[in-house]
């Protein structure tokens, strides 16, 4: 065979396997969505992969911000739901050093305060009776929300926060060739043909398959005549990056209030600075943000804080930043039909705890 005919038969092929290469393409670039493009093209590295984000942020809910003095912190307060699996995979393929959090996260009632372990394990015993009254058996093993273990139920995190984490989602996908970020698109409506379109105000992209989390914010989707107008109810969390002049006068990593009209929970992320700066995180609830003046919540706040006496009488208070993660449910009825409508084309991830999000897709790939 002459060069020039093998040099054609290497050009045909290479065509060829250009051409079968398989385009996936997810909406987000929550850390969900990155693990699962992640381990994607961990698996198959033939497969080009997209990530479509409406922002020009990367993380979702879980994006970092600057300090006033210059440092990577958290935009949210977080917490990791305690799912060990999950946390051994992270260790191992991220090298993340994870540490139970310290106090242990806290709902705060009342009169009443009780750590999440505790909660943990009286939520798994609640489960198993539950099911033994209905004759069902539980989900003890294949739930991540239930484990069998009496004690040592902490929920862990990064030592200097989820910013640990999302930087090395970051770093792995940033080297996969086979990844691309596609920043400030929003996907608003999706085609089903023989491929799948994503259809932008200005732009249209084509893939072989779609993964999109259950707060996608997605208008229609349509295969041929069928139709589904999606339905989400909007949940607005808002979180007040606060400044204290002070360090709190008690130590805490999470606290989550129980009966404050205004404030869901409160975290301390002044470790994220290595204490150089004082600095609160406090979700503020949706409904009081849209009726309140910031200045009258922030002086609920300063209230809320000296009840609990998280800060001494001295302690001013001042709020840097408001963040806004205005997050759209998609309704179960609709995730039905999404599910239906085309399963090799389109699925949707689990996302509305991280952790449990993360197990999902963990299993699914058999990693744990
Ligand atoms: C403020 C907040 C705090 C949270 N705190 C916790 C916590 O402490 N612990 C916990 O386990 N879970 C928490 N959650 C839930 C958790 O964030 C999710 O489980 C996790 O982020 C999953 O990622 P996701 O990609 O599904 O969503 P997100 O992190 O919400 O990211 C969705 C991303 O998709 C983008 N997007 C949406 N629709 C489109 C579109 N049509 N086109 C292009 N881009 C689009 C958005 O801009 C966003 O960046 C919180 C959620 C919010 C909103």
């Amino acid at each position: 065979m002459s060069f020039s005919v093998c040099r054609l038969i290497y050009i045909l092929v290479a065509a060829k396997q250009m051409t079968v290469r398989k385009h996936i393409a997810l909406i987000g670039t929550g850390p969900v969505s990155i693990l699962k493009a992640y381990l994607l093209v961990k698996r198959d590295p033939t497969l080009k992969v997209s990530l479509f984000e409406s922002s020009s942020n990367l993380g979702g809910a879980w994006y970092s911000d600057i300090s006033p003095k210059g440092h990577e912190i958290e935009s949210g307060c977080h917490i990791w739901s305690y799912v060990p699996e999950v946390y051994s995979f992270l260790k191992s393929e991220f090298a993340l050093e994870l540490t139970p959090m310290n106090p242990s996260p806290t709902f705060v009632g009342k009169k009443l305060k009780v750590n999440y372990s505790t909660k943990n394990t009286l939520d798994t015993y609640k489960h198993i009776f539950k099911s033994l009254l209905k004759f069902k058996k539980p989900a003890i093993k294949n739930h991540p929300g239930f484990y069998g273990r009496i004690f040592g139920k902490k929920n862990q995190y990064p030592k200097l926060g989820s910013v640990e984490l999302i930087n090395a989602l970051k770093l792995k996908i940033e080297k996969e060739k086979n990844i691309e970020i596609i920043q400030n698109f929003m996907v608003d409506e999706i085609k089903i043909s023989d491929q799948v379109e994503l259809i932008g105000k200005d732009n249209t992209y084509v893939c072989d398959q779609l993964f999109m989390t259950s707060v996608s914010e997605v208008q229609k989707i349509s295969m041929k005549d069928q139709i589904i107008e999606m339905e989400q109810s909007q949940i607005d969390y808002i979180h007040f990056l606060i400044a204290l002049s002070n360090p709190t006068n008690k130590k805490m990593s999470y606290w989550r209030l129980m009966n404050d009209p205004v404030v869901h929970r409160i975290s301390d992320i002044s470790y994220q600075t290595a204490n150089e700066e004082n600095l609160l995180l406090v979700g503020i609830k949706g409904d009081a943000y849209h009726s309140t003046s910031e200045e009258d919540l922030l002086k609920h706040c300063e209230k809320v804080f000296r009840s609990l006496k998280l800060i001494v009488p001295e302690t001013s208070v001042e709020k840097l930043k408001t963040y806004i993660f205005p997050t759209y449910y998609i309704n179960g009825q609709i995730r039905e039909r999404i599910n239906e409508i085309s399963p090799s084309q389109i699925q949707l991830i689990h996302s509305t705890d991280l952790m449990h999000g993360f197990y999902y897709i963990l299993k699914e790939e058999n990693l744990i």
